[in-house]
């Protein structure tokens, strides 16, 4: 009988991903972290690493693995991953495109129609008590709005099909217009901040989107305008956010992800102009499940020498 490659998991998995992986794989969790001795001793022949989109797979660690061949995420972000390293190194990275699309695109939509209706603050109002004193302030109306959209890849078009379904006008910003799409293209993000009551972030993390949306950004939203963010918590200049948020240069924020996850700034817990729920765009059963089988699908088709299901775009 042939032995199981040795796997390092980067992040603690799911059980529907952890079992699947111990069956195939001789799986080390999260050794590197917790045992450096023994991580030492297994080190030389870790053939595959495992993680989330939250993962970080170093240089540093890569350099430790010399008979690692891939790098399965569990997610569509891999900004955590240098990938410039895995490639110097032979190492193939894979990620789960598309099948998350639904949950981040229903996320999206949830968060935009929560901040502008007030619905967190109005369960709140129930709670409390405070009905019988008095109506809550008017909310702001969703349908019919003009949404702009950062990033309209996989996710971001499934979020201008929900939003036009609300009767919402739809602009983006992207690297390239795409001619294809029935919507206004912008090639400055402050220009489609300008034209839009809801600024959605759906791009990529990592270096070329590093604080895109900044303190110039939030100016030209304005103080009608919401910004939600279900991209990563990096994509935005947090401080200026919660600066423009505290003098109300802009209306409001939904965010699902932040800049030092899972700590989230006191000085955004306090304010009332904000939605904050803690990175739940693909936290359904279905999705994870769909998720993790792909991940796993990727790990079997290397090892089977079989063409991959998803690698990223630069290992394609
Ligand atoms: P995708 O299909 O690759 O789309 C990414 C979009 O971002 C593309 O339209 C791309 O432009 C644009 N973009 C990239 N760099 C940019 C830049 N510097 N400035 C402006 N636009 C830029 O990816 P996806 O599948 O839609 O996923 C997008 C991201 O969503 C993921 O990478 C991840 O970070 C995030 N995400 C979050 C959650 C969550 O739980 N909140 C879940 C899943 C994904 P081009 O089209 O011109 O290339």
């Amino acid at each position: 009988m042939t032995a199981k490659p040795d796997l390092l998991t980067v992040a603690k998995l799911a059980p529907f991903l952890m079992e699947p992986l111990q069956d195939a794989f001789t799986v080390h969790d999260r050794l590197h972290e917790n045992d450096a001795a023994a991580f030492a001793r297994v080190a030389p022949h870790i053939r595959a690493l495992c993680g989330s989109g939250e993962s970080k797979v170093s240089a540093a660690l890569l350099a430790q693995l010399p008979a690692l061949e891939i790098v399965s995420i569990m997610g569509v972000g891999y900004d955590g991953v240098d990938v410039a390293a895995c490639k110097a190194s032979g190492v193939v990275v894979t990620h789960t495109p598309d099948v998350l699309n639904d949950d981040v695109a229903d996320l999206a939509l949830a968060l935009a129609l929560n901040i502008a209706r007030r619905i967190p603050q109005a369960d709140r109002h129930v709670r409390a008590g405070l009905w019988p004193q008095g109506p809550m302030p008017l909310a702001t109306k969703f349908s019919g709005a003009r949404m702009g959209i950062v990033g309209m890849g996989r996710i971001g078009q499934a979020i201008a099909q929900r939003a036009r379904a609300f009767g919402l006008s739809v602009a983006y910003t992207a690297r390239s217009a795409k001619p294809d799409l029935p919507y206004t293209f912008h090639d400055q993000v402050a220009a489609l901040a300008a034209q839009s009551d809801f600024l959605v972030v759906i791009t990529p993390g990592g270096a070329a989107t590093r604080k895109l949306i900044d303190a110039p950004v939030l100016e030209a939203l304005g103080p009608q305008g919401y910004l939600i963010n279900v991209a990563r918590g990096s994509v935005v200049d947090e401080t200026a956010l919660i600066d423009a948020l505290q003098r109300g240069t802009i209306a409001g924020a939904a965010l699902d992800v932040f800049e030092n996850e899972p700590h989230v700034p006191e000085a955004l817990r306090a304010l009332d102009n904000v939605v904050l729920v803690p990175h739940i765009g693909s936290a359904t059963r279905a999705t994870r499940q769909a998720m993790a089988d792909r991940a796993f699908a990727n790990l079997q088709a290397h090892f089977a020498g079989k063409p991959l299901p998803s690698p990223v775009p630069e290992c394609r």
